[in-house]
């Protein structure tokens, strides 16, 4: 049985906007899963969707197995239970998500108290181990948010986020305001801890070049659906979705400074939720678009071992001699 179990997710706002189509992902434990995607492709909704976490009046259909269990289904208190010691999230903007008038340790031992039925001393024990393993010194327990720098702040953040022991750590943008080194700290950090506690991770962000840096497989999300996945390397290398390769292509290598100042960007925004073009959503911003792309709407298929793509050229020769006719 996978960690985590995703099928046929669908996430509607109550505004009518389909903001995830029909996602299917699994993850196993000791796994890192990188979500990649222009804001507004339903990254985010997704992640927040696999706890419960949005607006009353969405509906989300599907299911979201961790561990067996389905989170769509379970009652309030067992949701409550689960976004703790099941699953946690680590949220972007760290400054934003903590509390400025409490001392981080009170922060940190709050869920442990509350979830974990735990005494003020074995709270404050356990708040000084998990500062420890994210690389603070466990008196940091009495500073406020502002006396540390961004960086520390995203270690109490991930320190929380690892306060009732889960299986599942999601990773929203958790070192988008950071700078260079301090973002490659984090996200060693990150590492470390997902492979020291078997956790499974999945990690979103806008920026491909992070996440193959990080991840073990990546799904990039266009319009509200997976538009490709596979191995982390191999889509950030050689992308067979034409989405995907323009996202790849506007990120610079990793240790390749050159390609920092040729970023080759893509035209256009990506389709409003509430009103997504006909047949492939994709195609009023495809460089490679067909004419039939206006009316087909291409399924993920197979790319290659272990990886899948949705665009009707994939499987198709090059030279686009040969007719595919799948569906
Ligand atoms: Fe482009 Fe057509 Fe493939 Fe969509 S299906 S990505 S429009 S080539
Ligand atoms: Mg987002």
């Amino acid at each position: 049985m996978s960690l985590l179990d995703v099928r046929d997710l669908t996430v509607t706002y109550a505004s009518g906007a389909a903001a995830v189509r029909g996602v299917d992902l699994r993850l196993d434990a000791g796994q890192k899963l990188g979500l990649a995607g222009e804001s507004g492709c339903g990254k985010s909704t997704l992640a927040l969707a696999l706890l419960r976490l949005l607006p009353t009046g969405t509906r989300i259909t599907g299911e979201v197995l961790l561990d067996g269990e389905d989170v769509l289904t379970m009652k309030w208190g067992r949701v409550r239970a689960v976004r703790w010691a099941g699953a946690s999230v680590v949220f972007q903007g760290a400054m934003h998500s903590l509390n400025a008038v409490h001392r981080i340790g009170d922060q940190i031992a709050e869920p442990i108290l509350l979830h974990r039925k735990a005494t003020p001393a074995g709270a404050k024990k356990k708040t000084g181990e998990l500062l420890e393993q994210v690389g603070l010194p466990a008196a940091r327990a009495d500073a406020y948010p502002h006396e540390l720098s961004g960086g520390q702040r995203q270690r109490v953040m991930i320190a929380m986020a690892l306060a009732c022991d889960p299986r599942l750590v999601i990773a929203d943008e958790p070192t988008t305001a950071l700078d260079v080194m301090i973002q490659a700290q984090i996200l060693r950090l990150i590492e470390q801890l997902v492979a020291d506690q078997d956790l499974g991770l999945i990690m979103i962000s806008h920026d491909l070049a992070v996440l193959a840096d990080t991840c073990d497989r990546l799904a990039v999300m266009y319009a509200g659906r997976v538009v490709e996945e596979g191995p982390a390397d191999e889509v950030y290398e050689d992308a067979r979705h034409p989405y995907a390769r323009a996202l790849s292509a506007a990120f610079p290598r990793i240790g390749d400074p050159a390609s920092r100042f040729a970023p080759q960007g893509l035209a256009g925004d990506p389709p409003d939720p509430a009103a997504l073009p006909s047949g492939c959503t994709f195609h009023p911003r495809c460089p490679v678009a067909l004419e039939s792309c206006a009316e087909e709407d291409p399924v993920l298929r197979e790319a290659g071992p272990e990886r899948r793509a949705a665009c009707v050229l994939v499987g198709r020769p090059a030279d686009g001699a040969g007719e595919a006719h799948e569906k």
